[in-house]
């Protein structure tokens, strides 16, 4: 059987010990088995994406020894085939316009009849625009998560999860139609700056490269029942998942894009081997 792994990091930043610990997950279970590692740049946000973070992580992932073909997907190359698929949404009527601002989302919510959920996007949307017309052509883009469960046929949305989530759950990982609607919710498919989303645009490219194993940090463990979702709705194949855990700092804090002083190439002047960064996240020296 195929197997395809992919790394996607957002070239809004430096890679740091958490990325080369993602970057390497995949790449060490693409090459144990013969398989195939893509590299994917998720620069969908214009305004944070930047060239000088696209040639860094070119050369910080080489230097750590991960090979890949070129060219690489852009995902801002890519906006016609996340049209495309909103059509195909919007055809089966899943969709709808949306033109709340945070703070109109945010007064909805502080009224004392609604309950705050929170999903993995943050507060879970109250569904304010789903029964109004909006016609203006900019508005956001939502999936109606109840008529897209329906249309499923009510039935629990499942993955095949072969890391292990936060809650070290391994296996087949199951979320209830109900889970879905009132925990996850109205997920925003296009936002109305740049006409796509993360959900939709990496749901939308692991199938167009084929990918069959996704490897990614757990932080994103709760957005894969979305993904299935989408997959299902687009009739694209179904992947496997392995979330890995996350690497964190000495106070227990998830390492973040600002966080410099872990950047792979901070180490690399500092006199760091490959070899050093593969120790520091714990993994096999190979
Ligand atoms: N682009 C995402 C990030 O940098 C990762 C997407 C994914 O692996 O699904 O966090």
């Amino acid at each position: 059987m195929a197997h395809v792994e992919r790394f996607a990091p957002s070239p809004t930043g430096l890679l740091h010990l958490g990325h080369a610990f993602s970057a390497l997950t995949a790449w060490d279970r693409s090459q144990a088995v013969g398989g195939e590692f893509l590299l994917r740049l998720e620069d969908i946000d214009s305004t944070r994406s930047k060239q000088e973070y696209v040639d860094a992580i070119f050369e910080d992932l080489s230097w750590l020894g991960i090979a890949w073909p070129r060219p690489v997907m852009l995902q801002s190359t890519r906006m016609s085939a996340y049209q495309s698929a909103l059509r195909q949404l919007d055809k089966l009527g899943v969709t709808y316009r949306c033109n709340c601002t945070r703070r109109d989302i945010a007064d909805a919510l502080s009224a004392p009849q609604e309950g705050v959920q929170i999903g993995p996007d943050g507060p879970v949307y109250p569904g304010t625009c789903k029964s109004r017309y909006i016609l203006d052509e900019h508005a956001a883009i939502r999936l109606n998560m109840e008529a897209a469960i329906e249309l499923l046929g009510s039935q629990p949305i499942a993955f095949e999860e072969l890391g292990e989530g936060p809650n070290t759950e391994t296996g087949h990982i199951v979320t209830s139609a109900e889970q879905m609607i009132s925990g996850i919710g109205d997920i925003v498919l296009a936002r109305k700056d740049i006409g796509t989303s993360y959900h939709l645009s990496v749901v939308v490219d692991d199938a167009a490269q084929k990918v069959t194993h996704i490897t990614r940090g757990q932080d994103l463990f709760e957005a894969t029942p979305i993904h299935r979702v989408l997959q299902n709705l687009l009739r694209l194949a179904e992947p496997r998942y392995y979330h890995h855990r996350l690497i964190r700092d000495e106070n227990g804090k998830r390492l973040a894009k600002r966080d410099d002083s872990r950047a792979i190439r901070k180490y690399r002047a500092d006199g760091a081997s490959p070899r050093d960064i593969r120790k520091m996240v714990g993994l096999n020296h190979r």
